[in-house]
């Protein structure tokens, strides 16, 4: 065996007696229900790692509606080409034109993927006298985009305001520019983000801009479903206000609005926007359709609110802290195998909830994670509320 065979057999020799080898999950779907094999028998559970937070993604009624609404010989399986040569369709310039208008924007943008968009704006946009302030918990994607820059960088403690204003206070001087980086409902904790905070340092500092990614807020905050920039009344104040399509909105993809200068900057230089094919018209005319319809879903949103505040209530009165705020609620299990046991319990009482181990999160720290969906029913969260109680 050369060098590389050699690394990659003695790591994956590790991470097997480690407990930490990762494999993709042989799973079946039938709409809001997750199965697999429990001791050998195939066992049905409800869902509950997944974005599809409004339910929308196994919504035939929604899908039906959208397949009789569109013209089929107008849309393609494929771009196949990158926007910039002959992969840009009049159906990408109405989605983006449509959530611009949403926003109350100027302009927006649609990338590939989440992943594509945060490894490809922050090294788009910064420069080596820039300098980037990311929350300590940001996603991967984020944390990639910022080795990919030349800027300089800084991570300040978990929504940590004060912190932040001190190193705006000490830095402003010394550097060109500063952009915060955030996420508006972080994906561990389900905790909510303060933009207001952040837009008044902005206010009170010309040379900060924020960048906020709404992943796992879009569709489902806000009364127009915006996210939490609606939410607390800030949309008008962000810079770079981005969000993941792949999530609540049931499609797949990642927008930005902003300014017309600032999608025209990204449309010359974010490499990850340049250098790619574009995503299929008829994933974009879905988007779209997405969008016309994300007002009505208020229902929906309420609903969610409301099962999120009974799981929330209930960690709570076994005394177990509880940061969330949202729809994704921790359930901490202060170790790896409690939190396997506390899975494989959760999904013998049939709910697929997964547990977060070390090292996705710091020794401690680990825990189960639930992501509500809307579609959830009453008798299914009172038996939640039920396996909850006898668990811990
Ligand atoms: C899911 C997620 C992404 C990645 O989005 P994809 O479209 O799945 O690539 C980016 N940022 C955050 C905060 C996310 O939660």
């Amino acid at each position: 065996m050369n060098y590389i065979e050699n690394r990659i057999q003695r790591e994956l020799n590790i991470l097997n007696e480690t407990g930490g080898l990762r494999c993709i999950p042989n799973i079946g779907h039938d709409g809001k229900y997750i199965s697999t094999l429990i001791d050998n028998v195939q066992t049905n559970m409800i869902n509950l790692s997944s974005n599809d937070y409004l339910g929308l993604a196994t919504d035939c009624n929604i899908q039906d509606k959208f397949m009789e609404s569109f013209d089929k010989d107008l849309f393609s399986f494929s771009s196949s080409s990158s926007r910039l040569l002959t992969g840009n369709f009049s159906i990408y310039d109405a989605t983006e034109s449509l959530i611009a208008k949403t926003f109350g924007k100027e302009a927006a943008l649609i990338f590939g993927s989440g992943y594509q968009m945060n490894t490809g704006i922050l090294p788009a946009i910064t420069d080596k006298k820039t300098l980037i302030l990311a929350d300590k918990l940001v996603h991967a994607s984020i944390i990639d985009g910022i080795k990919l820059s030349n800027a300089e960088c800084i991570r300040y403690k978990h929504q940590d305001y004060e912190q932040i204003e001190n190193i705006v206070k000490k830095y402003y001087n010394k550097t060109n520019a500063i952009v915060i980086v955030t996420e508006s409902i972080f994906s561990m904790d389900g905790d909510v983000t303060n933009l207001q905070r952040l837009v008044k340092i902005k206010k009170s500092y010309p040379s900060v801009m924020l960048y906020v990614d709404e992943a796992h807020a879009i569709g489902v905050r806000g009364h127009k479903g915006l996210g939490i920039a609606e939410e607390q009344n800030c949309t008008d104040d962000i810079d770079f206000l981005c969000g993941t399509l792949g999530k609540a909105l049931a499609s797949v993809g990642a927008y930005i609005v902003c300014s017309k200068s600032i999608r025209e900057y990204l449309i010359n230089k974010m490499r990850s926007f340049i250098f790619t094919t574009a995503l299929p018209p008829i994933n974009i005319a879905w988007t779209k359709f997405v969008f016309n319809n994300i007002e009505e879903w208020n229902d929906k949103r309420e609903r969610l609110t409301l099962l999120s505040e009974k799981i929330i209530d209930k960690i709570r009165s076994k005394n177990i802290e509880c940061i969330s705020g949202s729809h994704i609620i921790p359930l901490m299990s202060g170790s790896n195998e409690k939190a396997i046991s506390l899975s494989d319990i959760m999904q013998r009482e049939g709910f697929y909830v997964l547990p977060i181990r070390h090292p996705t999160v710091p020794r401690g720290k680990e825990r189960l994670r639930f992501s509500l969906n809307a579609s959830i029913t009453e008798s299914e969260i009172e038996k939640l509320c039920s396996t909850i109680e006898i668990i811990i």
